[in-house]
Order: C-alpha cells, then structure tokens, then sequence
C-alpha cells in the first residue's frame, strides 16, 4: 500500500485514540473545573480528525486503491478490507454538511437539558419540542448519507454497517412473539426474590477486590488495560493494548459490580484480541455494536450467569461475603442471579425479558422517524406496549418513557443493537460448544483459556475484515437468528423453573 496512505490511516488511528483517552478521563477522573477546557480539547482533536478524514487528497489516495482503481492489484486482501472500511467511514463523513454537524450538535444540547428538565417534573411535554427537532435533524441527516426510501436505514449504518430495517424487523418480530409467552409461563410460578439480594449488605472494597479477581479469570490483560470505577460502566478503549473499563460498586447490590465487570470485560477482551498486524489501521475495530454487544453478553450472561462458571468461583465469592451469602448454596446462588421478573427499566432487566424492552423501543422510534407516530403520541404508545409486551404501566414518564438517555441526544438506530448483541452471543455460544466439547468443564475447572482462544481466532483478531453479520455467518454457518437464542433461554429457564418452555 502506498506509504502515504498507510501513514494517514495511521494518523486518523491515533487521533482516535487521543480523543478516547481524553473522553475516559473525563467520565472517570476529570477535575470539575476543568470540565469547559477539555470540552474544548476535545472539540480541537475532533476538527482535526474530522479535516484529516474528510481531505480531498485522502478521497483521491482511496479511490486508487479501491476495487477497479490503478492500486488494487498491488494490495493484500487485509489492505483491500482496510481500503473498504476507511472509504465508508469517509463517505459518511463527508455526505455530512458542516451545518447540519453545527445544528445537531446544539438540538442535542438542547434536548439533554429539556429531557432532564423533563425527568425531574416528570412530564414527557417538556422533552417533547426538542425531541421533534432532533428527528428532523436526524431526517435531513438520513437523507444526506443515502437510503432506498427507509431513513432509518442510514442511521441504523451508523452503528451496524450493512444491517436493514427490512432484515431486523422480521427477526425481532418474531422473538418479540416467542418472548411474550415465555415470560408469562415464568411469572405464573410467582418465584419469590432472592433474599440474598433483598438488603444484605456486602462491602464495596471487597466488592472491588472480587472484579479484579473476574477480570484475570476471564483472561482479560490487565496490563494492557485497567479497571476504574464510574456510576455507568462503560468501555473505552485507547488501543489495543490500553484498553480501559469501568465498573459500579453498591453495597446492596453486588450484581451491578460482578455483572457490571464481566460486561465491560467482554468488550474489552474483543478490544484486546486485535491483531497486532492490525493495529493503528481501520481493521483493528468491531465491524458493529451489535457484534461488539455480543462479546459482552457472552462473558456476562451465557458464562457469567451460567452455572458451570459459579461452580468455580461460588466458594470464593461466600468467602468474601461471609454473613451475606451464610445461608446460600451454589444452586440458590444460580436460581437467584438468574431471577425473571418483568420490570419497568431496561438497564435492571433479566435476559428474558430484556428483548421486549428492546423491541418497544425499536419499533417507536422507527415510527416516529417514519413520521407514522406523532410526538405527542409517544407516551402513551410507549405505555400501550409496555402493557401488552410485559404487563406493566409506568406510573410516570420518568418510569417509562424518559428512562433512557439515547433520544434524549436524538440517537435513533442504537436500541436494536443490544438485541442483536442477544442474538449473536447465542449463536456465537452454541457454536463454541459444537467446537469445545469440553467447554463448560473448563468453566466449571476455572478455565477460560480455550473458550477465549476459539473467541481470539474466530472473531477478535479477525478485526473489520467483514460486515458483522457475514462474520457470524462465517462462524456459524448461519447469519443472524433467534433460534439458538431462544434455545437457550428455553433450555436454562425450563430446568431452573421447572417448566417446559
Ligand atoms: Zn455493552
């Protein structure tokens, strides 16, 4: 590959990570008077990235060397996926007016300060003008990165490369349609909830102590990364080999940490398997937050709530917390972390109801974006499915529909990918225990080295090579489904509640 455009990419890498670095700190470390000079640190580097990305001469060095250019043939196939990858990022960027970056910028100002406003009265009318401007904005914005007649399309583009409204509405349709039964057959045997879990106390330092413990078991190099604590654990990695997590610690609620921390981990295990061949160009990145969502689910749900996992780590875990866990065995340990009870807010949600959350939300902001559901309608659309997918009404906006940040900022096209995250670890799972037959022994032994080592070379060092789903696929055999998600649910719930799901 010509050197010039090897040392672009590079530069666009590393402005990248300067820009994840100083976004970390922020959330995690950042002194509150300094919180208006990094804002405008950060503003500096992205103009910067954004003028470096969008130059004509890097337009002209891609279009060399894309398929059918006078560079192609010279290039390996890793650089022809590089190529690929930089000139959509390109192509988005530049369809984007500067204008448009200018004014949604401030409707999503504008529209946090009026969501917030919103919570605290609790009345939906507050949010209600600034969430109309966002979806105008975002209309223009699909419009100006191209669709065939679906916007929501170009935004969903922006966080699942390759993903369509036409491919995901059956799929979640159809699992919203299995879940619903699902989820009352569970409630109908009225489990109480774990009284492990109902006001014991646990210290947070031990609490720390035992993430830590998680995060080596799970082969997460924490020398090429960190754990810090914030109120949202989130992911951020700097580079391959510095990538940084959060975690939550509540003296109430240990799952916020130990759920918290295997989450975050799965992320950040993806984020540490990139190839160093890879590294500082645009195949070391997830091909979408779908995919990304998958690694964290798997280590979080399909591992971290499994029984084999806590056979392992139980007796450590009653060591640490003593008088909490005195009058609990491993198997109420596995019953009460894996508890199904519809609830109001997404984030406290089991993994089988988690999707219904998901799909409520997909299918009103589509509608809205479609111009088929007023903005004034939004709450009581919200309220009607919240009714018929889980049974439950909110007893306020704050409860229902205010409850999540992303259309506060008018972020349309991210709710579907947790559920694809769902979807994906499913089936990414299944087909890890087809090739380690021995997979859940290794769990149940404290083993985690080959199920991270099938994940390094079938998925984490294969970087953006190809578009999430055609990834899966690759693995697989089959692209994306609900199938093998709901055998799980259907396999792990039946026998911990005793019924035939
Ligand atoms: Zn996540």
């Amino acid at each position: 590959m010509d050197t010039w455009l090897r040392s672009r990419m590079h530069e666009l890498n590393d402005l990248n990570s300067v820009i994840n670095l100083a976004s970390w700190d922020r959330e995690v470390y950042l002194p509150s008077k300094a919180a208006s000079a990094r804002a405008q640190q950060l503003a500096t580097v992205q103009a910067l990235h954004h003028e470096r990305l969008v130059d004509p001469r890097l337009g002209e060095a891609l279009a060399r060397a894309a398929e059918g250019g006078p560079d192609f043939e010279a290039l390996t196939p890793d650089e022809r996926a590089m190529v690929r990858v930089l000139t959509r990022e390109r192509d988005r960027a530049v369809r984007l007016p500067a204008r448009l970056v200018t004014a949604l910028a401030e409707a999503q100002g504008e529209g946090l300060q009026a969501w917030r406003e919103a919570r605290t009265t609790k009345r939906f009318e507050r949010f209600q003008p600034a969430l109309e401007a966002l979806l105008a904005l975002r209309r223009e914005q699909a419009d100006a990165q191209g669709h065939d007649g679906e916007r929501y399309d170009a935004l969903l583009e922006g966080f699942e490369p390759g993903m369509r409204v036409k491919r995901l509405t059956p799929v979640l349709t159809a699992l919203r349609g299995s879940l619903i039964p699902m989820v009352a057959a569970l409630g109908e045997q009225k489990r109480a909830f774990p009284a492990f879990l109902s006001g014991r106390a646990y210290d947070t330092g031990k609490q720390w102590q035992f993430t830590m413990r998680l995060l080596k078991a799970v082969g997460f190099d924490l020398e090429a990364g960190r754990q810090d604590v914030s109120i949202h654990p989130f992911t951020n990695s700097v580079h391959a080999q510095d990538v940084r997590l959060t975690t939550r610690l509540d003296a109430a609620w240990p799952p916020a940490a130990l759920f918290g921390t295997l989450h975050e981990a799965g992320h950040g295990l993806y984020e540490q398997g990139f190839s160093p061949e890879h590294h500082r160009t645009p195949l070391a990145s997830v091909p979408s937050m779908g995919l990304h969502e998958s690694q964290s689910r798997l280590w979080e749900n399909l591992v971290g709530r499994g029984r084999a996992f806590w056979v392992h780590h139980f007796p450590a875990l009653k060591e640490a917390f003593p008088e909490a866990l005195a009058d609990v065995e491993l198997d109420g340990f596995h019953a009460g972390i894996n508890h199904v009870v519809p609830s109001l807010i997404r984030v406290e949600a089991d993994e089988v109801t988690y999707n219904l959350h998901i799909a409520l939300r997909y299918e009103l902001e589509l509608a809205m974006l479609r111009d088929e559901l007023p903005v004034s309608e939004l709450p009581s659309a919200w309220n009607e499915r919240m009714r018929r997918y889980l049974g439950m009404t909110p007893p306020d906006d704050t409860q229902g529909v205010l409850q999540d940040i992303h259309w506060a900022w008018g972020e349309l096209g991210y709710f579907p990918t947790y559920s694809l995250g769902n979807l994906y670890a499913a089936s990414l799972y299944a087909a890890a225990n087809r090739a380690l037959p021995s997979l859940e022994a290794d769990l149940a032994r404290g083993d985690t080295a080959p199920l991270l080592g099938w994940l390094r070379a079938n998925l984490h060092a294969q970087g953006f090579r190809l578009p999430a789903e055609e990834r899966v696929r690759a693995i697989t055999g089959e692209g994306l489904t609900d199938r093998d998600f709901l055998a799980y649910l259907r396999a792990k719930y039946g026998a911990l509640y005793g019924i035939k799901l």
